[in-house]
C-alpha cells in the first residue's frame, strides 16, 4: 500500500475490490497526515494472514474442504478485534480490507483493540446446522493458536450469529480446559454475552444519525429513511428509529423492496418476514422494484448489508441528504467523489457502524471482570462513545477541510501510528 492511490487512480473495473478501496482512503489520509514511508508500510500491511483448509464430513457422508481466513491487520493498540463471515464470495482481499477497517474503527471510537476479520468460503444456506457446527469448530481449531482474549477476539458478521459464537467459545474452552468467555463477543447472554449487544450496531447508527439531523435542522418526525438490508443492522436500526418517530419509508432486501410513504410498521414487517420468509407481499406497504428503491428521495439512506452497493454506476442517482453507512464498505472511492459533489453528508462506516464493536468491547470487559452491567448502563456508555466520536470526526473534518470519511481515517491513523511510535519496533 505504499505506492499512493487516489480515488481517481482507481478504475471502474477494480473499484469494487475492497482492499483497493481501503487503500485509496488510507493513502489520502496518510498523505494529509504526512506520515513517513516507513509508518505507511507498517500501517498499510496486515500484521498476520492465516489461511486454513477445513475438512468437513457432510450429512450425506461426503467430505468437503472449505477455505477460511483470519487476518489480523494490527494489534498495536490491543488484541485484534473483528467478526467472522460465512459467504460463498469471501476473498482474502475482502477479509484484509475488513480487518483494516476494524483497526480504524476501533481507533475512531478509541477502544483498546486492533483490527481483525475472518471469513470462510461457504454458503451457509446450503449447510445443515450440524454441518455448520462442524465447520465452525474445525475452523476454530485451525486458528486456535492465534485467537484468545489477549490476542484476537472474533465476533459475528455476515451470516454468523450468537450460535456460531457459542460454538467457537466452546471449542476454544475445551482446548484451554476451562471456560473462556472473553474469546469471542456477540455470544448468547447466558454464556457471557452483553445486554444490548444485539441492538448495538443499529443503535449506534441511530445515535449518529440523530447527531447529523441537528446539522440540517431536521427532527426524526420530519425525516424519511430508506434502509437497504433488513438483517441485524438494518432491522435493528429500523426498529429503534421508527420507535422514536423516524418515518422508515422503504426497506430494500435481496429479494425485493417494500415502500410506504407514511412510514412502515417495522415490527409488523419483521413478523411478516418471519411468517412468509420474505418482506414482499406485506399488507402495510407496497412492493417496489428493489433496484429502484435505493434511489428514492429521502433524508437518510442507510446501506446496511454488504460492500459496494453505491458505486460509480449509480452514485449520481442517490437522493438522500445523509448517508449513514451501517454496512462495512458500502460506498466505493469513485462513488465518494460523486456524493461529495452532491453534498451528501456521509457518516462513514468506520464511525457509523462502530456501535457493534463498542458493545463488543463492553462485553469483553464484563467477561473479564465476571461482572455484568444492566442495559441502561450499556446504552448510556454506548451513547457517550458514539456521540464523542461523531463530534470528534465532524470537528476534525471542519478543522482540516476534509470530508467526514477522510477525517475519520486521519483520526484513526494518527492514533494507531502514535501507538506504534511509542511501542517501537521489536527486532
Ligand atoms: N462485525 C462487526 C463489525 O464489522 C462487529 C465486530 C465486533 O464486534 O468485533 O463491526
Amino acid at each position: 500500500m505504499v505506492a499512493t492511490l487516489t480515488p481517481t487512480s482507481i478504475s471502474q473495473e477494480n473499484e469494487r475490490n475492497p482492499w483497493l478501496a481501503a487503500a485509496a482512503r488510507f493513502d489520502e489520509a496518510a498523505s494529509r497526515l504526512k506520515l513517513d514511508d516507513g509508518m505507511r508500510k507498517v500501517l498499510g500491511s496486515p500484521a498476520k494472514e492465516i489461511i486454513v483448509h477445513i475438512p468437513v464430513q457432510l450429512d450425506d457422508g461426503r467430505i468437503e474442504v472449505f477455505t477460511g481466513y483470519r487476518v489480523q491487520h494490527s494489534v498495536a493498540r490491543g488484541p485484534a478485534k473483528g467478526g467472522i463471515r460465512f459467504a460463498p464470495d469471501v476473498t482474502l482481499d475482502e477479509v484484509r480490507a475488513l480487518a483494516s477497517w476494524m483497526t480504524w474503527k476501533c481507533a475512531v471510537v478509541n477502544i483498546p483493540f486492533g483490527g481483525g476479520k475472518g471469513g470462510v468460503i461457504c454458503d451457509p444456506n446450503l449447510l445443515s446446522d450440524a454441518e455448520l457446527e462442524k465447520l465452525t469448530r474445525r475452523y476454530t481449531a485451525e486458528i486456535i493458536d492465534f485467537i484468545g482474549p489477549e490476542r484476537d477476539v472474533p465476533a459475528p458478521d455476515v451470516n454468523t450469529n450468537e450460535k456460531v459464537m457459542a460454538w467457537i467459545m466452546d471449542t476454544y474452552s475445551m482446548h484451554a480446559r476451562h471456560t473462556v468467555t472473553a474469546v469471542v463477543t456477540g455470544k448468547p447472554r447466558s454464556l457471557g454475552g452483553s445486554r444490548g449487544r444485539p441492538e448495538a450496531t443499529g443503535r449506534g447508527c441511530m445515535i449518529v444519525t440523530l447527531k447529523a439531523l441537528k446539522q440540517f435542522g431536521l427532527t426524526p418526525e420530519t425525516c424519511r429513511v430508506v434502509i437497504q438490508g433488513f438483517g441485524n443492522v438494518g432491522g435493528m436500526a429500523g426498529k429503534l428509529m421508527s420507535a422514536i418517530g423516524f418515518k422508515i419509508i422503504c426497506i430494500v432486501e435481496y429479494d425485493g423492496a417494500v415502500y410506504n410513504p407514511h412510514g412502515l410498521d417495522i415490527a409488523a414487517l419483521q413478523r411478516h418476514r418471519k411468517e412468509t420468509g420474505s418482506i414482499t407481499g406485506f399488507a402495510g406497504g407496497e412492493d417496489m422494484d428493489k433496484h429502484e428503491a435505493m434511489f428514492l428521495e429521502c433524508d437518510v439512506l442507510i446501506p446496511a448489508a454488504t460492500e459496494n452497493v453505491i458505486h460509480s454506476g449509480n452514485a449520481d442517482r442517490v437522493r438522500c441528504r445523509i448517508l449513514c453507512e451501517g454496512a462495512n464498505g458500502p460506498t466505493t472511492p469513485l462513488a465518494d467523489l460523486v456524493l461529495a459533489e452532491k453534498k451528501v453528508f456521509v457518516i462513514p462506516d468506520i464511525l457509523a457502524n462502530a456501535g457493534g464493536v463498542t458493545v463488543s468491547y463492553f462485553e469483553w470487559v464484563q467477561d473479564r471482570q465476571g461482572f455484568f452491567w444492566n442495559e441502561q448502563l450499556v446504552n448510556q456508555r454506548l451513547e457517550e462513545i458514539m456521540t464523542e466520536s461523531f463530534d470528534a470526526v465532524v470537528e476534525y473534518a471542519q478543522a482540516h477541510n476534509v470530508n467526514n470519511r477522510i477525517a475519520a481515517y486521519m483520526l484513526a491513523l494518527d492514533r494507531v501510528a502514535d501507538a506504534i511510535r511509542l511501542r517501537g519496533l521489536y527486532a
